[in-house]
Order: structure tokens, then C-alpha cells, then sequence
């Protein structure tokens, strides 16, 4: 076959996006104004529930075209629905996109960055053969069912059991802060399928099907006001052992798989990019708009806050380059992760500032209030994916090489821990 040349994949892509899409104008980030358009500029959506699905269709309607036209997974393999096409085809494709106006694909975030990168590197071949084109077609869409209420950042705490029954599994627990649950039809679980063994050992990964008799979804409302979260209920729910992912008590390294990937997805918005957050345009309008433009210290403020964003950009953008050149992801996606949260809560300090009181009072003012959203939001994105905490001692030990934190018991058998130590 031909080789397909980064010329004929533009005129493909473009072609695609010029019958299914809208083109969008001329308009430019720096012909942004203050006063004008959305002032959003939240990081968790806040949608109802019927637009919510709304939205979810439209992205379903868009992603299957994509995937018929043969543009869905780029760089996956053949045998799967992949095109087996180099990173680069990737990166092209987004920069052709964002040309134009497509349905927000945010539903497929964790199903795409995480979720499938497992189901890939551990899932049986007849899982991959069903589930992966599926899920890039956008006809499924996963979530992650890791943390529970007794672990989070310890996930190898977790106690949602997992009993072996002929060719089937047996699964019975909770799992909370499940993202996207209420509308995800699988979901990748770590369960404890022996206790008698130590707690990083008794572990084992699963794709479960979200609509099975026994799963129950719940949403958690948060305190900016939606509910994009949910505590998820096991009641003996039972689970193919075809659907299990890597070796019985092998789930550890299954979930390593996902959360190596799961920073990786979050740390590359580490410039901070799609939200506006480092939108200079946007903080510059609005320190001029309240009569600080000539303040020798809010320019300063302004100019480091841009700076660090910069730096996180460039630091990241190496971490990806190595990952895009096949090597897996690393600590180095740990710090990326910090940085953005670093940058996002200096960003809303800094606004906080300038703003005062307007900030957390709603006068109804355009581009005031609005940032309470981000404000309230910035604690979350500092618990997710890993907290900042976490990600320190990540640092501390695989980058800079410190012992380890004392305590982290591997030995005993997970059933004579009185309490979990941390080990995400
Ligand atoms: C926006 C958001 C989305 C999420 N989505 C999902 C999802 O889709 N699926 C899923 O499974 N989970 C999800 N989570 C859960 C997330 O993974 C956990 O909240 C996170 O791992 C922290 O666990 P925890 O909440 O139990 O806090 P804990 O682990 O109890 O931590 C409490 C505090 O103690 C600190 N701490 C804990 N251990 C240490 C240590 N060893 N050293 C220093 N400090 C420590 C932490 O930094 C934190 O400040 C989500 C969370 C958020 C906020």
C-alpha cells in the first residue's frame, strides 16, 4: 500500500471536518475583549442532566463519523480499528480540528486517555476485538472505578471484593469520586480478589459492564454547585472472568498502567490551555479594566504567573515528546501535574487580588463573579488524578531518589493491616 503522506492525510482531514463540521471565523485569541462573549471560565462543567445528554449524543453523533471515516484512532493497531499512523498524525489531526466548531469530546477523556491504554496493554485479545473499537467510535464510553472511600491516595487499601465463581467474578463494594459514571456504559475496576496475600499483591483489574444487575450510580454534588462526580455501588455483581484484565492478583500493575496514563492526560494541559486559563489577554484586560495596568506589582504578579505557565508548557512538552517517542510515561508527568495546579491556584490568587470582594459577591458585573467557579474548582484538580502531596513524595522518591516514606507494609497479608499507608 502507498504511503500515506502528511499531504494527503490534510486533504483527508480537512475534507472530513468540511463535510461533518462548521468552520469556525477569523476571529482570533487576541481579538478577545473584555466584556464581551462567555466570562466562563470554570473547570468542572455544570450542566444539567438533559442537556448534559444532549451534548453526550451530539459527541457520539460527531465521534462515530470520525471513526467511519477511518480518522477515530489514529496510532492504534489495525486488527482493533486503529490506523497504525505515527504520533505526529495525531497532533494533526487536533491542529486541523481546532479549526472548527465540533461537539465537546470531554466525555471521552477518561475512556480514551485512561481506560483504553489499559484495556489494550492487558485485556484479552476478544475484549480488545469488542470493546477498543467501540469505545473510539464513542458507541461506549468508560470510567474509572479506583478510589473508594477508604482509598484514595492509598489505593492499594481498596476493599471492594472480587470471589472467583466458575468462569465467572463476584463483585461487592463501593467505589467513590467516579467521574462521568451516570452516563459511562463500562467501567475499568481494581477489586481485592485475596486478602490473605499482601494489599499491593491481592489485586485484580476488570472491565464491567455499568449496566449490570447490581451497579448502582449515585452522584455527589460538589460545592460548585454540579454533580460530575458519583459514589458507585457493587452488589454482587457478576463479571465474565474473559472480562478480567492481566493476571488474577496481577491488578496493581493493571492499575499503574492507567494511572501512568491518567497523569499523563491531566499534566498535558499543564500550559493550561482550553479553559483561557493562561490567557494573558484575559488577566491583562482585566487588571487594566480595574485600573491596575500602571501597578508596578499586579504587572509583576501578572508576569510571573505567565511565565510559570510557560515554563510548565515547555517542561511538559519534553515529558510528551519522549512519550510520544515510545517511551511509557513517567514521575516526570508527576510534576507537570503539580505545576498546572501550582499555576491554577496562583492564577485564581492573583484574581482574588484584583477583584476583591467581587469575587465571592455576585453583582452581576461581567468577568467578576465568574471566577469563583475556577476558584472553588482548583481544590479538586489538586485532589485528582493524585493530590499535590502525593505527587511530592512521587517526586521525592523516583525523581530525586529519597528513601521511601517508613510504614508502607508489603509483607503482611492485607487481611492483619489495621490501617492503609499511602502508596498511589
Ligand atoms: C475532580 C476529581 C475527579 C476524580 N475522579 C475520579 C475517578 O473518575 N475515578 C476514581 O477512582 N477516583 C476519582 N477521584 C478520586 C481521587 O483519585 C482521590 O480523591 C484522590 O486519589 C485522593 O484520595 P482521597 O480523596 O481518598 O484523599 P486522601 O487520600 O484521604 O487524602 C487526604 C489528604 O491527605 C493527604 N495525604 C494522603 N496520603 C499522604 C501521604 N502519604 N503523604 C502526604 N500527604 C498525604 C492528601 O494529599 C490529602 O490532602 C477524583 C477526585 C477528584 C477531586
Amino acid at each position: 500500500m502507498a504511503e500515506l503522506t502528511i499531504d494527503d492525510f490534510e486533504t483527508e482531514v480537512t475534507a472530513f471536518l468540511d463535510a461533518n463540521a462548521e468552520r469556525k471565523g477569523e476571529t482570533k485569541k487576541k481579538d478577545f475583549k473584555w466584556g464581551e462573549g462567555t466570562d466562563d471560565v470554570s473547570i468542572f462543567e455544570e450542566v444539567d442532566r438533559e442537556l448534559e445528554k444532549r451534548q453526550l449524543d451530539e459527541a457520539k453523533e460527531f465521534k462515530a463519523k470520525r471513526y467511519d471515516a477511518g480518522l477515530g484512532w489514529l496510532t492504534g493497531p489495525t486488527q482493533y480499528g486503529g490506523r497504525e499512523l505515527p504520533q505526529v498524525y495525531d497532533r494533526l489531526y487536533s491542529g486541523i480540528e481546532s479549526k472548527y466548531r465540533v461537539p465537546s469530546q470531554t466525555f471521552f477523556g477518561i475512556g480514551l486517555g485512561m481506560v483504553a491504554p489499559t484495556i489494550l496493554a492487558h485485556a484479552t485479545d476478544d475484549v480488545k476485538a469488542d470493546l477498543l473499537p467501540k469505545l473510539y467510535r464513542g458507541d461506549l464510553v468508560g470510567c474509572q472505578l479506583f478510589s473508594e472511600p477508604g482509598a484514595g491516595s492509598d489505593l492499594a487499601s481498596l476493599q471492594t471484593k472480587a470471589m472467583r465463581d466458575g468462569d465467572e467474578w463476584i463483585i461487592t463494594g463501593q467505589k467513590v469520586w467516579t467521574s462521568g459514571a451516570h452516563y459511562s456504559d463500562v467501567g475499568e475496576i481494581i477489586c481485592r480478589s485475596d486478602p490473605d496475600l499482601p494489599k499491593h499483591k491481592g489485586l485484580t483489574g476488570f472491565v464491567v459492564d455499568m449496566k449490570a444487575p447490581g451497579v448502582e450510580v449515585r452522584p455527589l454534588r460538589q460545592m460548585t454547585g454540579g454533580a460530575s462526580f458519583n459514589e458507585v455501588f457493587f452488589t454482587e455483581v457478576r463479571v465474565p472472568d474473559s472480562h478480567r484484565l492481566g493476571d488474577v492478583n496481577q491488578g496493581w500493575s493493571v492499575a499503574l498502567t492507567t494511572l501512568m496514563n491518567e497523569r499523563a492526560s491531566i499534566g498535558a494541559g499543564a500550559g493550561g490551555g482550553g479553559l483561557g486559563l493562561a490567557n494573558v489577554d484575559r488577566l491583562g484586560q482585566m487588571v487594566r479594566h480595574f485600573g491596575l495596568g500602571d501597578d508596578a506589582v499586579t504587572r509583576q504578579e501578572l508576569a510571573r504567573i505567565y511565565t510559570q505557565f510557560q515554563v510548565a508548557k515547555y517542561t511538559n512538552q519534553r515529558a510528551l515528546d519522549r512519550i510520544k517517542a515510545g517511551q511509557a510515561p513517567g514521575p516526570e508527568m508527576s510534576i507537570a501535574k503539580l505545576s498546572l495546579t501550582r499555576n491554577l491556584k496562583e492564577t485564581t490568587e492573583f484574581v482574588a487580588q484584583v477583584l476583591g470582594p467581587r469575587i465571592c459577591a455576585n453583582t452581576g458585573e461581567w468577568g467578576t463573579f465568574s471566577w469563583g467557579q475556577l476558584l472553588l474548582g482548583i481544590p479538586g484538580m489538586r485532589v485528582a488524578g493524585g493530590t499535590d502531596e502525593v505527587m511530592k513524595n512521587i517526586i521525592g522518591e523516583r525523581v530525586l531518589g529519597l528513601p521511601k516514606e517508613p510504614g508502607i507494609d508489603t509483607t503482611s497479608p492485607f487481611k492483619d493491616l489495621k490501617v492503609g499507608t499511602q502508596s498511589r
